[in-house]
């Protein structure tokens, strides 16, 4: 029977654990071995495995973060890294890797299959920003972070008649801002994936207060323009008190959502019976509510598209 290795990596988000949960007890459940690796690639590269049991992943599923911890590896992005990665997992008898992390934590995966190591990658980031998969682990909870702050920020912006500017994370990818605008009823969205100009932007805030809107809010994706500037310029040309909010690493932690635990529960499950079913080499992702595989190297070809029709509710739902 094949030995599992598993290990998160790069940004961590809410649902990891839900994850790693969920390998280990689908392991265990069919007699696998399975080891837990610390800090990501730096970990293996280290040593820095032990076994883990029913017992290792007790009490975790509602907690943030993970518990292997994460990292980013530079070490990792050279060949002489990968090599020695691939001797610990050799020394430890560990035949598939199971990596949870985003597109980079992927790229690194497919070079160790290209070595000789199985691998099967788990979406967790809180981007959203796989283009394999709709959904990745933890971008529910940051959805659900946002829209909290987003809340309570309409709540002082109304008492104060203001504009309020809000900067939510995503990297290149506008979901977060996206699905915590809609929710949380922004009056304009800014993402990277649609071009934006301050003038639209502007006009449609007066717009609002014309007909007697007590307060406007901007959500902005991290990728899309910078919070501060759009503040200033926002206050300059409207003349209407402004104030901008960079909501951060918030957005990273907290316990996550049921949603977020189930995909990681689903998902962690899905890739142990992959390795009973020799179907490795490959990512699990979610598509049109289907549970799927797909190679790792196709998947790291599939470009992240954004929702335009969710987009365009978004507008016409907040003329
Ligand atoms: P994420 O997985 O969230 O996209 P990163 O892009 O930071 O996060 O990637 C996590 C880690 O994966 C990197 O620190 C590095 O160790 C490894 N990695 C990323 N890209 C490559 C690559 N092209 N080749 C090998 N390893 C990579």
């Amino acid at each position: 029977m094949k030995r599992i290795g598993v290990l998160t990596s790069g940004g961590d988000a809410p649902g990891m654990n839900a994850a790693i949960r969920a390998v280990v007890r689908t392991s265990i459940y069919n007699d696998i071995e399975v080891f837990g690796i610390k800090h990501g690639y730096s970990g293996l590269i280290d040593k820095d495995i032990l076994p883990m049991t029913v017992y290792s992943v007790a009490d975790i599923i509602q907690r943030g973060g993970t518990i292997l911890n994460t990292s980013r590896c530079k070490f990792f992005m050279t060949e002489a890294g990968r090599k020695q990665g691939v001797a610990v997992l050799k020394e430890f008898g560990i035949d598939v890797l199971i990596v949870i992390g985003g597109d980079g934590s992927y790229k690194g995966a497919l070079e160790l299959s290209r070595l000789g190591i199985e691998v099967i990658g788990i979406p967790g980031t809180i981007d959203n920003d796989i283009g394999s998969t709709d959904y990745t682990i933890g971008f529910d909870t940051a959805v659900s972070t946002a829209l909290d702050a987003v809340s309570k920020i309409r709540d002082t912006s109304s008492s104060h008649n203001r504009v309020n500017i809000v900067e939510v994370m995503g990297r290149n990818c506008g979901d977060i801002a996206l699905y915590a605008g809609i929710a949380g009823g922004a009056e304009y969205i800014i993402i990277p994936e649609v071009q934006y100009d301050i003038d639209s932007v502007c006009e449609k805030i007066l717009r609002g207060k014309e007909r007697g809107k007590l307060h406007s809010i901007v959500i902005v994706a991290e990728g899309a323009g910078d919070f501060k500037e759009i503040t200033e310029a926002v206050q300059q040309q409207t003349r209407v008190a402004t104030r901008g909010t960079n909501l951060g690493y918030i957005q990273r932690g907290g316990s996550p959502t049921g949603p977020d635990r189930i995909l990681a529960s689903r998902m962690g499950y899905m890739a142990v019976e992959c390795v009973k079913n020799n179907n490795t080499n490959c990512v699990i992702s979610i598509r049109n509510n289907q549970y799927i595989t797909i190679p790792i190297e196709d998947a790291l070809e599939m470009k992240k598209e954004i929702n335009l029709e969710l987009y365009n509710i978004a507008n016409i739902l907040s003329i």
